[in-house]
């Protein structure tokens, strides 16, 4: 049944070929005991690495029942130690993770039989081999020959034709030798055991024959074979099982739990990076947007020309702002906004004022073209009500201005007075620009852009100015000369007219003022658009784009270390198994089922940080939101979103992808690299 035609093996060590078995003519029964002698590092274990098609001869050829091994793929390979080929070894070498059961029925699973059915089976037999008794144990507490005794049952449960056991008493007293060499003599009645043994006592006693090896080739055979033997081959095919894997997989889970935590740890907080990351990401920039909307400065602007002038005899320039071609303005912003007078001479932006009779130190006023905040979706108000229609008695203040006043500022006074004189060719008038003002309500504005501001109504401010006479420049002119009529004709360099306008538009134009503003800009032109909420708002921006790509380093750097420690804990983990790998490829398991155990153990640790991060990642990235807004006043800084960047399920599916990449990646790599170490080795270290 197995013949060996001039066969040679030869290792390299140390760069030097060594031949351990050359020549070697063998052929051997279907049944027997045959025993297998020689001086340790004869080759005896190499000749059965070869009859189990663990290894490849290098000269000759090995054949099987008439089936020359070399030429068999990998899978006839695995599915020949499977089906027809049991192995026992010195140390027993049992999955010390499996229970007893489980260690028996492993070649049963492997090739795909029901649990139920293969736990059936490995009771029999161990009934049979009277080890009822050892049902429940945990391998791990066995002795010595009870270990042994499992083993041969492991090895014997898929009934396989050939037995090769390498030493299988020489760790065992003789109590257990001799009960271990019962079971092996009972099977080579109808099937062929191989036994390699040191022990000349049971050599003699079981043995049907004997051969020595020695100087890589058989010095001794008790009974040499005359023609080779066949059997009968009944084909098994194993059935695709992902059960035993998973069984398998199981255990070892139980076993690096340890490992497995730091890793999810590890992938945890790598996890929440991303997921943090991709919370601000996503909606810092859409926050922002939303925020820059909110301010009642958003939507207005001031325009003047600007013109370099040369100063006689000096290298210096002058800046002269003057108020532009009003004709010129509307070409310019036809459709996009509305262009007003500025009446800063009137209500100067930054001025002094009283409360209630107190005298207080200048803040910001600005003019406000709807301050009934109609036009505004926001609900900005959070104290008091916008007046109902334009008026001059009402302003709005924004928080930081009532925040100077400590209490509710509803319906307090503020007055402002302003003493003008206005000159018309040699005609001066004297204007008493006294105002007060109610405040009417309180807004909340985007947070950065405000310092302490008060609106007022620049419909009712031109109305009040159209009413108002010139009374002297009246009764010289001939006619009723209003302040409006004034500012209107007065000429662009007048401070009357403040050297510019105003120009409103609405939320929806704002952006395309914007473009006109920075295309006047890259032209050089000599008109200025200005826009303080821009201006501060652009600042933000660059501030927040700053952070974020800061932010990307150390992403990246928590990407690379949380898949460094992957890469690491699986190939510890690939080496702390290696020596259970190279005993399931022994007893016929497919190498990829072998490498498919580690990648599931790693994507079962991975997956489960990936679901712990994404539970955890949104009550987070809140906390996270929470805490930024203390501090930047701007809510919704890191909210994670289901569909971050307009991708359905975003944050999930990026994950997912985290989640499967990181484990295979950290499985593969380690195989590559002991892809030269050949996993015989490890069975052979002993
Ligand atoms: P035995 O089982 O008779 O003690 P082995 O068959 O295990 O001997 O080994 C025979 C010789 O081959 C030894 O010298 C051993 O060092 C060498 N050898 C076995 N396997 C390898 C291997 N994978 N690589 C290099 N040398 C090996
Ligand atoms: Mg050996």
């Amino acid at each position: 049944m197995i013949k060996l035609s001039k066969v040679g093996k030869k290792y390299i060590e140390g760069g030097e070929e060594r031949w351990v078995l050359r020549n070697l003519d063998l052929l051997l029964p279907t049944k027997g005991l045959i025993s297998i002698k020689g001086e340790s590092g004869s080759g005896k274990s190499t000749l059965l690495n070869l009859i189990s098609m663990m290894e490849k001869c290098d000269e000759g050829d090995v054949y099987i029942n008439g089936r020359n091994a070399s030429k068999l793929i990998e899978k006839e390979r695995e599915d020949f130690r499977l089906f027809d080929c049991g192995f026992i070894f010195q140390h027993f070498n049992l999955f010390e993770h499996l229970n007893v059961i489980d260690n028996i029925a492993f070649p049963l699973l492997m090739s795909g039989v029901n649990r139920r059915i293969a736990e059936e089976k490995a009771s029999e037999l161990l009934k049979k081999y009277k080890l009822e008794y050892l049902k429940e144990q945990k391998t791990s507490l066995l002795s010595g020959g009870e270990k042994q005794r499992v083993a041969i049952l492991r090895a014997i449960i898929n009934e396989p034709k050939i037995i090769l056991a390498d030493e299988p008493t020489g760790a065992l007293d003789n109590k257990n030798e001799k009960l271990v060499m019962e079971h092996l003599n009972e099977y080579s009645k109808e099937h062929l055991v191989i036994m390699v043994s040191h022990n000349d006592r049971i050599v003699k006693k079981y043995s049907d024959r004997i051969i020595k090896l020695k100087d890589g080739g058989i010095s001794d055979d008790s009974s040499l074979l005359k023609k080779e033997e066949t059997t009968k081959v009944v084909n098994r095919v194993r059935n695709n099982n992902w059960g035993w894997i998973a069984n398998v997989t199981k255990g070892y889970f139980k076993k690096d739990l340890k490992r497995n935590i730091l890793s999810f740890a590890g992938s945890l907080i790598s996890f929440f990076g991303i997921l943090i990351a991709v919370g601000f990401y996503s909606s810092s920039q859409i926050t922002i947007e939303k925020e820059k909307k909110k301010s009642l400065l958003y939507t207005s602007a001031s325009v003047s020309l600007i013109k370099e002038e040369e100063i006689e005899g000096s290298p210096l320039t002058l800046n002269r702002t003057s108020r532009p071609n009003y004709s010129e303005l509307e070409d310019l912003l036809q459709g996009v906004a509305t262009i007003e007078c500025d009446y800063s001479y009137f209500i100067p932006s930054y001025s002094a004022y009283s409360i209630n009779g107190e005298l207080r130190d200048p803040v910001a006023f600005a003019p406000i073209e709807d301050i009934t905040l109609k036009s505004r979706s926001e609900n900005m108000v959070i104290d008091g009500a916008a007046p109902e229609t334009d008026s001059l008695d009402r302003v709005l203040v924004n928080k930081e201005f009532a925040s100077l006043i400590g209490e509710s500022p509803i319906k307090h006074k503020i007055k402002i007075t302003n003493s003008l004189k206005i000159i018309d060719g040699n005609i001066e008038d004297s204007l008493d620009f006294s105002f007060s003002f109610y405040i009417a309500a309180v807004v909340e504005e985007f947070s950065f852009l405000n310092s302490p501001r008060i609106y007022y109504s620049l419909n009712s401010i031109k109305a009040h100015l159209a009413n108002l006479y010139l009374e002297k420049i009246s009764i010289a002119k001939g006619k009723n000369y209003s302040v409006l009529d004034y500012i209107e004709s007065c000429p662009s360099d007048s401070v009357y007219g403040s050297y510019a306008y105003n120009i409103f538009f609405s939320e929806d134009n704002a952006k395309r003022v914007f473009d006109i503003r920075d295309r006047l800009k890259r032209e050089g032109s000599d008109l200025a658009i200005t826009s303080e909420a821009l201006d501060t708002m652009q600042t933000f921006s660059s501030l927040v784009d700053a952070f974020t790509a800061s932010l990307a380093p150390f992403l990246i750097l928590a990407l690379i270390s949380s898949f460094a420690i992957n890469c690491f804990t699986s190939y510890s983990s690939y080496l702390s198994k290696r020596k259970d790998f190279a005993i399931m490829h022994a007893l016929g398991a497919r190498g990829e089922d072998v490498s498919n155990i580690n990648l599931f153990e790693n994507t079962i640790v991975s997956i489960s940080s990936m679901i712990a991060s994404l539970v955890l990642g949104y009550p987070l990235s809140r906390l996270f939101s929470f805490l930024l807004s203390r501090s930047v006043q701007i809510k919704g800084l890191v909210d994670l979103h289901l569909n971050a960047f307009g991708i359905p399920l975003f944050p999930i599916l990026l994950i997912l992808v985290f989640a499967l990449v990181f484990p295979i990646i950290g499985s593969v790599i380690p195989q590559y690299l002991m892809r030269k170490q050949s996993l015989v080795k490890e069975l052979s270290d002993e």
